[in-house]
């Protein structure tokens, strides 16, 4: 059980299919490591399919059913019981880049149509990403360690979850030696900070 956990809607969205794939790989790792969302989410396709057998016949558009076939081959199911790769052992299968003093990055999914990117994070404790925004989603989970930022403080398994709204200096803290983040973003990097401003051609792709 962790303290922060993601909204209804994102876990709504997970359920659905409907979060691009960097999202709901953090919303997953979350669910490897906690079985209260684990349930929530069983929860909510349960309730989706529920509310489908109800739903009053609709006319579909002739191709709909070939649609809606060609979309299970979009992407790889991602039952939230499966067994996922959670620790950082398993995700990190790419190189650490240097990002900053105390700061790593390893990109692992490159923004793709859906305007997404996943990476991993590792941060010394003390040290702080400079501060910036995002005019979309940040979702992250933590994997190691701690930090906090305006909008409170994330140990191992806890998931932030953050929009357009959110301007944050997330800084490391002495926890467990440094901290590694899963982080989801969708849309462009707002840098604060000349740090930022050095850093954001690497987030823009
Ligand atoms: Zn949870």
């Amino acid at each position: 059980m962790t303290g922060n956990h993601p909204s209804d809607a994102t876990l709504l969205a997970y359920a659905a299919g409907s979060l691009p794939l960097a999202h709901a790989m953090v919303v997953r790792t979350h669910l490897a490591l906690c079985p209260d969302c684990r349930e929530a989410a069983r929860l909510g396709v349960s309730l989706g399919g529920a509310l489908l057998e109800d739903a009053p016949p609709a006319d579909l558009a002739g191709d709909a059913l070939e649609r809606t076939l060609a979309r299970l081959d979009e992407q790889e199911p991602l039952a939230p019981a499966q067994r996922v790769p959670s620790t950082i052992e398993e995700l990190a299968t790419g190189r650490w880049i240097w990002l900053g003093p105390g700061i790593r990055l390893m990109p692992l999914i490159r923004r793709g149509a859906d305007g997404a990117r996943l990476d991993l994070i590792r941060v010394k404790p003390g040290a702080c990403l400079p501060g910036h925004g995002h005019t979309g989603m940040e979702l992250a989970c933590v994997l190691k360690g701690a930090f906090q930022d305006e909008t409170g403080e994330y140990r191992a398994g806890d998931f932030a979850e953050g929009d357009e709204a959110l301007d944050h200096c997330p800084v490391a803290l002495p926890v467990d030696g440094e901290c590694v983040c899963l982080i989801s973003t969708s849309g462009r990097l707002r840098a604060h900070s000349w740090l930022a401003r050095l850093i954001q051609p690497i987030f823009d792709v």
